[in-house]
């Protein structure tokens, strides 16, 4: 089986049925109910010698425990270099704890670079869908082209994942995702229901991604390519800061649900130990090289963040806003960043970051607001940021974004207030998967709020993701887009393509 057969099977959700049918034996039976690898297979975070692979046995997905006994259960894996797994280079034996959800992270070493491997778990006599993965370049290595996906906000009450069909059928290097992979409330009359109506404890949490696992697209996506994950704020609670709820809530009260929160995001994703929570604390910004093409550069603007000024989403200014104390990243991170973007010698720097960097300001009643939760809420962070790329000049820098539900193209400006100043960044900011339903052009930014905010090139309202080219030369990213997500027949098509060139900042509409 090639490649291209194997991305159209993972794209039918074929694999989980040949799976399944595979799986039909009365020893097994008595032990586990039924199939236990509903919730898919996934890898991640890859590096030149391996990825994490992922997996969570279930055999109920509407449970928090996935209806699995509450003991270790030995989980073999296996890695190779075909699809058919008939040539196996490396496999070993896990343990899924009750302790962790029954989740198995197997970080696995030792593999040839910037190569294709796939990968299946085993169970006593079931056997889990066939994922594929790939390693990433040599450290330094000069390779002509990378391509990945921007992906985030994919409440499964709002529609459909045509979207990660549309990934899953498409050959890529990596999936960024951005946060907001599940959503911690239920909407009313939408699509799909939320099996839970609010998140609170580890057990809901558990249960709010079991039934986002479930989805054959999504699953699709996850066994197709090799995911960079981090989370926004409704992985945890909407808006939250910090130590810090929605609702400004003491920390005593809002950080055992945070741990609750961290524990079930790292049980269900393919991240490496150095994320295992400790209490409430989770490690999330890393960085993930590519040769000497690109660097992405993991940020969490969350945790370490101080609390939303003037009031959360689109307010007026407040003295509070202009506080030189304000901070986006924290101390140590903020640190972080810098090292890793002035040391970074890759020709392309790609922050993976969670809310808008660019200035947006919008008319409400006569006044002019801002959204307090993205970037803009903390004008002195952002501007030590812009100093900082200003002033050390890191290799074309972009920041990809997630949170806001629609797309938003830009350049980012050591002073948004100036269009003259200097363009130190292009941020492509990628609407949602679902997030939203159906786009409407009346949500769309009106001329006159576009037109006081003239660095921004592109906005559209449309649900999709963005597919990005890296070459040496240029950076091309494509906007595909969901005519509809609210029913299953939603077809993808390309709205618009991007291009940022090397060595010159900033970002404009090709053709
Ligand atoms: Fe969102
Ligand atoms: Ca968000």
């Amino acid at each position: 089986m090639n490649r291209r057969s194997f991305l159209y099977l993972t794209s039918a959700s074929l694999m989980l049925d040949v799976a399944r049918r595979r799986w039909a034996s009365p020893a097994m039976a008595r032990r586990l109910a039924a199939y236990p690898f509903q919730l898919g297979v996934a890898s991640g975070d890859p590096a030149p010698d391996g990825f994490v692979l992922w997996t969570r046995l279930a055999v109920d997905t509407t449970r928090g425990d996935g209806g699995i006994p509450p003991t270790p259960i030995s989980v073999r894996w296996e890695l190779a270099t075909d699809a058919s797994m008939r040539r196996i280079v490396t496999s070993g034996i896990a343990t899924a704890t009750p302790e962790l959800g029954h989740s198995v992270h197997v970080e696995v070493a030792g593999l040839a670079p910037q190569r294709e491997y796939f990968y299946r778990f085993m169970t006593n006599d079931a056997t889990s869908a066939v994922g594929r993965s790939r390693t990433a370049p040599a450290p330094g290595a000069k390779i002509d082209r990378l391509r990945f996906a921007v992906a985030s906000c994919q409440n499964y009450e709002h529609g459909f994942y045509h979207a990660h069909r549309d990934i899953a059928q498409t050959d890529m290097d990596a999936v960024l995702f951005l946060g907001d992979y599940i959503y911690e409330y239920r909407s009313k009359d939408r699509p799909r229901v939320h099996t839970l109506p609010a998140l609170q404890s580890l057990d809901d949490y558990r249960t709010c991604y079991a039934q986002y696992h479930a989805d054959p697209d999504l699953q699709a996506a996850h066994a197709a390519h090799p995911w960079i994950v981090t989370f926004d704020d409704h992985e945890v609670e909407d808006n939250w800061a910090g130590a810090i709820d929605r609702d400004g809530s003491s920390p005593a009260a809002f950080l055992p649900r945070r741990a609750a929160a961290f524990q079930a995001f790292y049980e269900n994703m393919p991240l490496r130990h150095t994320s295992v929570p400790t209490g409430p604390d989770m490690q999330s910004f890393r960085t993930v090289a590519y040769g000497q093409l690109a660097q992405f550069t993991v940020i969490d603007t969350r945790q370490y963040r101080s609390d939303q000024p003037c009031g959360d989403n689109f307010k007026p200014s407040c003295d509070a806003r202009l506080l030189e104390s304000a901070t986006m990243l924290g101390a140590t991170q903020e640190t972080w960043l810098a090292n890793a973007l002035a040391t970074s010698t890759a020709q392309w720097n790609i922050v993976a970051n969670q809310v808008m960097v660019q200035q947006l300001r919008q008319q409400r009643n006569g006044r002019e607001t801002v959204n307090m939760d993205q970037w803009d809420g903390y004008p002195a962070a952002r501007t030590r940021l812009t100093d900082f790329l200003a002033a050390r000049r890191p290799n074309n820098p972009v920041f990809v974004t997630g949170d806001t539900h629609q797309t938003w193209v830009g350049d980012v400006k050591v002073n948004f207030d100036d269009q003259k100043s200097r363009t130190v960044a292009t941020e492509l900011v990628g609407t949602s998967i679902t997030s939203g339903g159906d786009g409407s052009m009346k949500n769309r930014f009106s001329d006159a709020n576009l037109a006081d905010n003239p660095h921004i090139v592109y906005n559209n309202d449309q649900r999709g993701y963005f597919l990005c080219d890296l070459t040496p030369r240029a950076m091309t990213s494509a906007l595909r887009v969901a005519d509809r997500v609210t029913t299953r027949d939603g077809q993808i098509t390309t709205a618009a393509q991007f291009i940022t060139e090397t060595g010159r900042p900033g970002v404009h509409l090709a053709g």
